[in-house]
């Protein structure tokens, strides 16, 4: 099967693409590098089954020829990170936005089906657990730029339903809740890889807040076996899913735990959240997904525990220091 990548160059992506290739697929990625790296493919540039285009998913003379040429979609093409989302709040809204309206009005154009990454971030902030796929969405104000990922990514999924509704068009949405391993930069603000990063180098570890806030952390392998199932999962059709981990862990004890695992020296700081991301910020304070509907389309939800996740990512961090 021909399959189409887009953000292939990404933390996702590239491992998926990782994936694809071994499991016999031709896979082609579109990818500008604005958050992805070309490293993450570079050991796949001269396999056959394998082509890497450098452009934006914007470009629509582009997208049209690939989306027409292919058999699937895979679009994780988008802006993340909440550190990248504040500081490029107009290129996210404009990238989460017209990008995705771009590969749906193809797909549907040349009858394609595609799967739409969205975000644990469309729930906003919920108290209660576990956050269900057909839940209330909770944001703030506009004026709290966060939000406008979230409000992105939720167009992002009305649209696909509306494709899916009105069309036919073979839409599968799934949320992913945060997603860890190998490949993740701490770039665009995400917490593991910075937190492993400073205690490896045994600076400092920043929680921000409290650290009561609460998160479930998914093994990037898991992630990519459940989007493998869903891409073939009829099932799942119209759909919105969620992909994330099942152990919740306050911040301050994620830090705790890297800091042990890694025999880190680091000290635990608090840092308030208006000396990192200025004055109209709100945190999550937790995030848990329901898995229900998961397991039920592919019978498999993300089963590595976070201490084997932590350990994996750990020792790819320390083989790239070295
Ligand atoms: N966080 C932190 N220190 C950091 C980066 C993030 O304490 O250096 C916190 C952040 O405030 C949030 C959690 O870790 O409560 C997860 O942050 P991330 O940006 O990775 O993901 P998201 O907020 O989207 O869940």
């Amino acid at each position: 099967m021909n399959i189409l990548v887009t953000g292939g160059a990404g933390f996702i992506g590239s491992n998926l693409c990782d994936r694809l290739v071994s499991d016999g697929e031709t896979v082609t990625v579109v990818d500008n590098l604005s958050t992805g790296f070309l490293e993450n493919i570079q050991h796949l540039l001269g396999h056959s089954n394998f082509h890497y285009i450098n452009d934006t998913i914007l470009n629509e003379e582009r997208m049209e020829g690939l989306i027409r040429d292919t058999d699937c979609i895979i679009h994780l093409a988008a802006a993340v990170g909440v550190k990248y989302v504040l500081e490029n709040p107009l290129t996210s809204i404009e990238t989460n936005i017209k990008g995705t309206e771009v590969i749906l009005r193809f797909a549907n154009r040349y009858h394609k089906r595609v799967l739409i990454a969205s975000t644990s971030e469309v729930y906003g902030k919920h108290m209660h657990a576990p956050l269900k796929e057909d839940d209330n969405l909770i944001y703030g104000p506009p004026s709290t730029m966060r939000w406008s990922y979230a409000a992105a990514k939720l167009v992002d999924e009305f649209t696909a339903l509306a494709y899916h509704r009105t069309k036919k068009l073979e839409v599968v949405i799934f949320r992913c809740f945060n997603t860890i391993g190998p490949r993740q930069t701490g770039l665009y603000g995400m917490v593991v890889p910075r937190f492993i990063k400073q205690a490896l180098r045994d600076e400092p570890i920043t929680v921000y807040g409290d650290g009561t806030q609460t998160r479930t952390f998914t093994y990037v392998g898991d992630v990519v076996e459940a989007l493998v199932r869903l891409m073939g999962c009829d099932e799942a059709i119209g759909e919105v899913v969620n992909i994330g981990g099942r152990d919740e862990i306050s911040i301050l004890e994620l830090a705790e735990k890297i800091k042990e695992i890694s025999r880190s020296s680091s000290e635990i700081t608090l840092v308030p959240y208006s000396n990192v991301y200025g004055r109209d910020f709100e945190d999550m304070m937790r995030r848990v997904p329901s898995l229900d509907k998961l397991e039920s389309l592919i019978g498999y939800s993300p089963n590595t525990p976070l201490d084997e996740t932590l350990r994996k990512t750990i020792e790819y961090f320390r083989s790239r220091a070295d």
